[in-house]
């Protein structure tokens, strides 16, 4: 049986916080401000992961009340998130993902986001794509307030 789910978030962008996507920090003036890491990529790709399962979402499984979560490195979470969907016979099949940001450009890092997440995944890197466009400076994520990211995840019974 194949099972789609679906991912968003958003986290703002602040001074004093690394900027940390698909596990991966980036030179940058500004960092996202959460909780956890605010990997905002991986957090997507959490919830995708866990919709397609029909398991509740992020905030649920690692709830930002929780001291536990405080600073939490998203690719933990992502390992935790793959172990639940391996627990209940799944599999991953294909992840994509979309970066929204105006700044900085994403191009040059996409290749070691997607050994990160992959690795995390347990699963080839052919299957995991990651893509990054601007908004042409429109809203929020265009005045560079924030940034946000959207996946799409396959999975497969694994029997
Ligand atoms: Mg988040």
């Amino acid at each position: 049986m194949i099972r789609t789910g679906i991912g968003f978030d958003t986290h703002r962008l602040v001074s004093d916080r690394k900027l940390i996507l698909g596990g991966v920090e980036i030179a940058y003036e500004y960092g996202l401000l959460g909780h956890s890491d605010a990997d905002v990529l991986t957090h997507a790709i959490m919830d995708a992961l866990l919709g397609a399962i029909a398991d509740g979402d992020i905030g649920q499984h690692f709830p930002d009340t929780d001291p536990k979560w405080k600073g939490a490195d998203s690719v933990a979470l992502l390992r935790a998130v793959v172990a639940r969907l391996k627990e209940k016979g799944y599999g991953i099949v294909n992840i994509d993902a979309t970066v929204l940001a105006e700044r900085p450009k994403l191009m040059p890092h996409i290749p070691a986001m997607r050994q990160v997440l992959a690795e995390a995944m347990e699963c080839d890197q052919t299957a995991v794509s990651i893509k990054a466009t601007t908004v042409e400076g429109l809203g929020a994520i265009g005045r560079r307030e924030g940034i946000s990211a959207m996946a799409v995840a396959t999975v497969s019974n694994l029997n």
